[in-house]
Parts: C-alpha cells; sequence; structure tokens
C-alpha cells in the first residue's frame, strides 16, 4: 500500500512513520516527489490496516497499489526516474546511446570499436564477456578476460561500460569493472539472478525476455528494485511472434505502454528486436519517436567476421549516419541526443 503524505511534512514526522513501520516488521520505502512524498509499504497488508495510520500527523491519505508490482507502478512514483550510470543520465531529456560490438571478441577491435561509436556520439560501450549463446558449440565469450578488455576500453575512451551477467557465481567480477549490469533477455526470468542484482546498487539493464509479457518483465524489475536497488532500466529487444522475415518482432507498442505503468525509464535494442543491419535505423527511429529513452545498438568494422550477431550489426560509418538521423527524430519529440 501507499501511504501519502501532506505537502510539507516535516522529515521528522516522516521518520517517526518510517520507525513505526519498520517495527511492525514491515519494508517502507520512501519517495520524494516534487509535491509530496509517499511512503510504500510492502508486506502484509493487514498488519498496517489494523493500525489507525490516519492518525499519524502528516499523514493524508492510505491507498492499496493494486498492481501486482509495487515498486515499479507510477502509483509508487508518480514522477519518472533518472538512473545515473556515474555521469550519464538515463530518462532525462538527453537519449542515451549504447553501442559496441556483440561480443568482447579482442582488446585491439574493442578500442577499435570503442573509440569509433564514441566518435559518433555514443554514452556507453556494449560487449558481451559472457554471452548466451543457442548452441553449446557457438562462441561462449571471453569471460574475465573480456571484462578486463572492457576495463581498458573505458580507460581509453571514457566511455562506460555495459555488460551481460549470466551466472550468480560471476556476480562479484562482472560487479568489479561493469558500470551497468545487462540482465539478458534469456535471464529475465532468473529469479535468484535478479535478487543477487538487486542487493547490489549498480545499474541493472533489465531486457525484456523474448516470451515474455509486458507485466511480467515489471515483475521481474519489482524482484530488484524489492531488494533495494532502484536503478533499473528496462529495455524492448523484440519479441517471438510467427512473423519470421525478422529475428523477433520489435515491439513498439511496449515503449508507450511501459511509460504508462513505470516510472523506470525503457531503452530500445533494434539490432536483437530485427536481427537485420539494415533494420536498425527505421525501428531505431520508430522507438525513439515512440517515446523510448535511448538505444542499444551493436556496431562491428567487419560483420561478416563478427563471433557473433554479424548480421545485425551495423558497421561504425552506418552508426555514425543513424546517429545523426536520430537526433532528428530527437528533436521532433522533443528529446536531445
Ligand atoms: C545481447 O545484448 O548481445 C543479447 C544477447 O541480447 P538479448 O539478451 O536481448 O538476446
Ligand atoms: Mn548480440
Amino acid at each position: 500500500m501507499i501511504i501519502v503524505l501532506k505537502p510539507g511534512t516535516s522529515k521528522k514526522d516522516i521518520s517517526h512513520l518510517v520507525a513505526k513501520i519498520k517495527k511492525l516488521g514491515l519494508k517502507p520505502w520512501v519517495s520524494k516527489g516534487v509535491e509530496r512524498t509517499i511512503i510504500g509499504v510492502i508486506g502484509e497488508e493487514d498488519i498496517i490496516r489494523a493500525k489507525p495510520l490516519e492518525a499519524f500527523p502528516g499523514v493524508e491519505e492510505v491507498l492499496p497499489i493494486l498492481k501486482p508490482y509495487k515498486l515499479a507502478s507510477r502509483d509508487f512514483k508518480k514522477e519518472d526516474s533518472v538512473i545515473s550510470v556515474g555521469n550519464i543520465k538515463i530518462g532525462a531529456k538527453k537519449l542515451v546511446v549504447m553501442a559496441g560490438p556483440c561480443s568482447v571478441e579482442s582488446e585491439k577491435l574493442l578500442i577499435e570499436i570503442a573509440v569509433a561509436v564514441k566518435k559518433a556520439g555514443a554514452d556507453i560501450l556494449r560487449g558481451g564477456a559472457f554471452k548466451p549463446r543457442t548452441s553449446p558449440y557457438s562462441f561462449q565469450g571471453l569471460g574475465a578476460k573480456g571484462l578486463k578488455y572492457l576495463a581498458k576500453a573505458r580507460e581509453e575512451t571514457g566511455l562506460k561500460i555495459v555488460t551481460e551477467l549470466m551466472d550468480v557465481r560471476d556476480m562479484d567480477l562482472v560487479v568489479k569493472y561493469a558500470d551497468m549490469i545487462q540482465i539478458g533477455a534469456r535471464n529475465m526470468q532468473n529469479f535468484n539472478l535478479l535478487k543477487e542484482v538487486g542487493k547490489t546498487k549498480k545499474p541493472v539493464l533489465l531486457k525484456r525476455g523474448m516470451s515474455n509479457t509486458i507485466k511480467e518483465m515489471l515483475m521481474s524489475a519489482e524482484y530488484i528494485l524489492a531488494g533495494g536497488n532502484f536503478n533499473v532500466v528496462l529495455c524492448e529487444r523484440g519479441i517471438r511472434t510467427f512473423e519470421d522475415s525478422t529475428r523477433f518482432t520489435f515491439d513498439v507498442n511496449a515503449i508507450p505502454v511501459v511509460k504508462a505503468l513505470t516510472h523506470l525509464p525503457i531503452i530500445a535494442d533494434p539490432s536483437h528486436a530485427t536481427g537485420k543491419w539494415g533494420l536498425v535505423a527505421p525501428c531505431s527511429k520508430a522507438a525513439i519517436a515512440a517515446g523510448a529513452d535511448g538505444l542499444i545498438v551493436e556496431v562491428h568494422p567487419n560483420p561478416e567476421e563478427a563471433f557473433s550477431d554479424g548480421e545485425q550489426s551495423l558497421l561504425p560509418k552506418n552508426f555514425e549516419k543513424l546517429m545523426k538521423e536520430c537526433a532528428e527524430v530527437a528533436k521532433a519529440v522533443g528529446r536531445e541526443m
């Protein structure tokens, strides 16, 4: 449930109420909005319902949160959340672009790509060191070595890095190197992994599972928030449908739907959503027009030789062109790039 406080409620009254909620064995989450502060209470509603909460100074209203996801819902927080990855802000007026290879392949190549995407205006370097591959015989990623190369590329370019975590056993290693942890589509409902990343304060890029509904994605985000980590950015990366002319079906609907249901930012991944490099630009523009807070795009200077996802990787020169075209669309919808 949420406890709505009157405007101007004192810090002392808020602390008093928070202490009372904790004493009842429940978890209070204080959300300070522009106009008023609200306290989300997660736990057995009966315990708190039995208390005359309206009698506490500063309490205006006590309301149930009807959605199954609570901390992620707009009921809990009306204003958009802005997630910081170092000095980069995701969910603000300026769109954030993450770009880089599907897999980290070598230090030299990674730095070459990092320099190119930075020059084109990207904010964050992407690259998988641990790769979730459909076939056990496909390249599985460089692991720890790949993380070290990412750190080197960050050092060289100043770009922040986002990389996938697939297994709780690699948690400490990935937390040590990454600025943002990616939870891939195939692990969106790996609840133990979600609980672990919920215990850190690292920003998390939570990708929508290819067979998951928007509601399920929000429930997965809720796992991370409920652990105390509110630094979650969602990602629409295409879903499986009967359509087979593209790798997945880019669900552009999801962007405004998510925006209405949650305060968390959402970015789009047009590379995985389409599986074809020629479709990346039109779908990126559609995503921005629909209200996405940014993009994650695969870039490779030699897609024919890429260890993974070459078919959907943009050449650096095409990425540069994409950035320019997207800036026009961003401007048209009141955003910046
Ligand atoms: C990726 O980003 O390279 C990736 C594997 O994405 P997804 O989890 O969306 O398939
Ligand atoms: Mn990929």
